[in-house]
């Protein structure tokens, strides 16, 4: 390829992917499900798909010290942009893809990019910059016009600006070098070593160094693959868990209380000595491979810490900062502590000031912030990084963290108040969710302010229990309500102090109870909204309208039905979104509405061993007397069979209850053993449900959600995954039975989408004569006949059609088959 000079040091991270793909090339490397389908790579394909990036950012004038923004959640792309930008010598700049607008622009007023990269399901044009598609290899724009001016170029030898803080204030760029990120995963692969027979899941995004150290390089290092879930809500972290076989989990605080949460609602909490008897069936719920679990980046309750021990998983809590690459300390399999953060790994110098501030040397310690000498100067002193966390260690070198230095509160006999001792203390009072203590300055006099999010009535009788637990110098002397369901977070959930300061600020009498309450069930609700329209979450209240408050506009409207149905499971159409439906309204709908049980089920139970060997004896008896008892079958078309490769969804018309058998019938053997029928809930499951346990085994149906208030999702979902374990599938896209005549009926608006989305070919498929032996609406046959099946040569659709011309296409390719002659 044709490459521009880098300089060494940068080869680094190219020597490194090249190396590992040399020794790794055929092992599985990267997975993630961006919708309905898994995408997998192998170390060949992310070596080849780096190479081919690299080589379009450097035809296009990308170079050395050149800053590319990467604005893209977790995927393969992401990792292989991640090194072609590097192998370009230029440097990265990733961003949340859903940062809001000013947070964006700000980076990219300090950063100066040339150019955005993003992902396909992302926002367009936000950026004001020249944009690459991650996943459209054949749409890049080139050459990129302006090239930076001299004074504009960087020291060389970075791989990255990380952005650290800036929902407020200047943005904090920290620079880090490929030596910085490879000494780091060093020293992290000898305290976690993985193999090439391990599994990592990771729920920690890649734009954050957590996520670069631990999820990216480290695996890539060892061989090791790994999961990405693209959204962490615990339904699909639980769907990942029961689908990957991971063997290492990846997470932040936060997210692993909530995912303990959800599994204890499903089984009660236990004393310790049952839980440990039953520990074993426990985690096996949960995962049957999960060894392992690699938490860090914001503070861990060490009572979770002990929940998750309690069931046979090794915690390993690990501590840094995005300025050291990030992991200073870590516990290690064999050398962990209850509520430490681990000792320093190999290649740290780690040292406590008098003060007990933390404090790091080694090659993993950032080059600096960027374009600011003098913040840098005080953070780096003598090669010596101020982590600005206080701590101690004990006598064997394990660091006990005890909070941020700038939250640290100096009680009235000088003695030091660490506000987390006392949150924690909060936090396991009755009604109390969440809080967060800060020291106030009022008439010369720190006051210890709790900040919670607990039930109203509760609040006060949870302040006084926990000073009753609290020393005298740690008594909560002030205390509110936050007015919200939750507490600003970062990236790594930790509570953004500063923003809950301001508002406290804002209050000249802080109340007790805010002016605009939301109700706390609604947050799921209101994360989706603020997900979706990019309005913050503290700004969408119960009254906030839908529509007008959100700017969502009817595209908007269709995306909003499918995100509640993905991540809250629940159905609505988008009609019901009216101008005038507030966030309130809109949850008392979602409260109304049903999902539908067993759908969501996967493996199906025709896909287990045992319907494998009863399927033959009931089909044998049903189908192939039956069917052709009753009717000649005639098949058409079965060498356009042999054109695939793969799985495919075959789309059929539908005039008769006995369309499926006769198919499945007209199907080659290798076809019949792994198809997949989609059978509407409202009849198969509803009409007819007596029939549907046996229309499961001997014909593999599967449920596919119809009624105006079902979760269609999941049916899609089930699809995907049969497609991803080499099963085909059966659909009937008009939707519902021709009782009428021998016409196709338009097909459902859904139809284009899955041809897209599924990535697989679509086979058109005509039945014809059914009707005459089974009439719609019968279940016994009016006579015997002859049938024709007509099976069409497959259509396929690039990731772009648009979805109208993809049911266009299908459902000409079904009415040219089912035409006479
Ligand atoms: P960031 O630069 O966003 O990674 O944030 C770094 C900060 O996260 C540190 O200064 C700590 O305050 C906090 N942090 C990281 N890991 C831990 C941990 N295991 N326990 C407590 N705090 C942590």
């Amino acid at each position: 390829m044709r490459m521009r000079p880098g300089n060494r040091a940068m080869n680094s991270l190219n020597d490194f992917l090249d190396d590992r793909v040399r020794r790794f090339g055929s092992l599985p490397a990267l997975s993630h499900r961006p919708r309905y389908r898994t995408v997998q790579w192998r170390f060949a394909d992310l070596g080849r798909q780096t190479a081919e990036l690299a080589d379009a950012l450097s035809q296009a004038g990308i170079g050395p010290g050149d800053r590319v923004l990467l604005q893209a959640g977790n995927s393969p792309n992401w990792v292989a942009a991640f090194f072609a930008v590097a192998r370009c010598g230029g440097v990265l700049v990733p961003a949340n893809p859903r940062s809001p607008e000013s947070q964006l622009r700000r980076i990219i007023n300090d950063a100066n990019p040339r150019l955005t990269l993003r992902s396909r399901l992302g926002r367009a044009g936000i950026s004001g910059l020249p944009e690459w598609v991650l996943e459209d290899a054949s749409v890049r724009p080139s050459p990129i016009a302006d090239p930076l001016t001299g004074e504009d170029r960087l020291p060389a030898g970075l791989a990255e600006i990380l952005y650290t803080s800036g929902t407020t204030g200047a943005p904090k760029g920290v620079m880090l070098t490929p030596t910085n990120l490879l000494s780091d995963m060093v020293g992290l692969s000898q305290a976690v070593p993985l193999t090439p027979d391990d599994h990592v899941l990771n729920l920690v995004p890649l734009f954050h160094a957590y996520g670069q150290t631990a999820a990216m390089l480290c695996p890539l290092s060892d061989g090791c693959p790994v999961s990405h879930v693209v959204q962490p809500t615990s339904r699909a972290i639980q769907e990942a868990l029961a689908r990957v076989p991971a063997t290492h989990l990846i997470l932040v605080p936060e997210i692993l209380k909530t995912l303990m949460e959800r599994l204890e609602q499903h089984l009660g909490r236990w004393p310790g000595f049952i839980t440990r008897l039953f520990r074993d069936r426990i985690r096996r719920r949960l995962s049957p491979t999960l060894r392992t679990i690699c938490c860090g980046g914001a503070p861990l309750d060490s009572r979770l810490e002990e929940r998750c021990r309690a069931l046979g998983f090794e915690m390993l809590q690990g501590y840094g900062l995005t300025e050291t690459s990030p992991v200073i300390t870590a516990n290690t399999p064999t050398a962990h502590r209850l509520g430490s953060v681990g000792r320093p790994m190999a290649g740290v110098d780690l040292r406590l000031a008098d003060d007990g501030e933390v404090q790091a040397r080694g090659p993993m310690v950032m080059a600096g912030y960027f374009r600011q000498p003098e913040l840098t100067s005080r953070a780096v002193v003598d090669g010596w990084f101020r982590t600005g966390d206080m701590g101690r260690l004990d006598d064997q070198g394990f660091l006990y963290l005890q909070g941020r230095r700038k939250y640290l509160i100096i009680g009235p006999g000088g003695e030091n108040v660490f506000p987390e001792d006392i949150e924690t203390e909060l936090i396991h009072q009755p009604g109390v969710t969440d809080a967060t203590v800060i020291g106030l300055e009022r008439a010369g006099r720190t006051l210890i302010h709790a900040v919670l999010i607990a039930r109203p009535e509760l609040a006060e009788l949870a302040v006084a229990s926990a000073n009753l637990a609290l020393a005298p110098h740690q008594q909560i002397t002030d205390w509110s309500l936050w007015p919200d369901g939750d507490f600003p977070r970062s990236e790594t959930h930790k509570v953004r102090k500063e923003q809950v300061l301001a508002w406290l600020k804002g209050q000249r009498n802080p109340p007790m109870q805010g002016p605009h309450m939301t109700d706390r069930k609604l947050l799921p609700l209101r994360r989706v909204l603020a997900e979706l329209s990019w309005v913050p979450l503290e700004s969408i209240g119960e009254e906030t309208r839908v529509i007008s408050g959100l700017a969502v506009d009817s595209l908007m409207r269709l995306e909003l039905a499918t995100r509640l149905e993905d991540e809250l499971g629940l159905c609505i159409d988008e009609t019901e979104i009216t101008p005038d439906l507030t966030v309130a309204g809109l949850g008392a709908r979602l409260g109304q509405r049903r999902s539908l049980v067993g759908a969501t089920d996967y493996p199906r139970n025709f896909q287990k061993p045992w319907a494998g060997r009863l399927r033959p004896w009931l089909s044998g008896l049903l189908l192939k007397t039956w069917v052709p008892w009753c009717c000649r079958l005639r098949v058409d078309g079965l060498e356009h069979l042999d054109l695939l490769t793969g799985p495919c969804l075959f789309f059929a018309n539908h005039r008769s209850y006995l369309d499926s058998a006769a198919l499945v019938l007209s199907l080659p053997e290798a076809f019949q053993q792994r198809l997949g029928i989609a059978a509407a809930t409202e009849v198969l499951y509803r009409r007819y449900a007596w029939a549907a346990p046996l229309a499961e085994l001997t014909l593999n149906a599967f449920p596919l959600p119809t009624g105006l208030h079902e979760n269609i999702q999941s049916g899609f979902n089930t699809m995907g995954r049969l497609l991803d374990d080499g099963w085909s599938v059966l659909l009937f896209p008009e939707g519902r039975m021709n009782r009428v005549d021998g016409s196709l009926q338009p097909l459902r608006a859904g139809t284009g989408l899955l041809a897209v989305e599924m990535g697989v070919p679509v086979v058109p498929v005509a039945i014809i004569g059914t009707e005459r032996v089974l009439p719609p609406e019968r279940i016994c046959p009016r006579a015997r006949g002859h049938v024709t099946v007509r099976v069409g040569s497959p259509l396929s659709f690039a990731d772009q059609t648009p979805h109208a011309s993809a049911r266009d296409r299908i459902e000409t390719a079904m009415r040219r088959l089912l035409a006479p002659g």
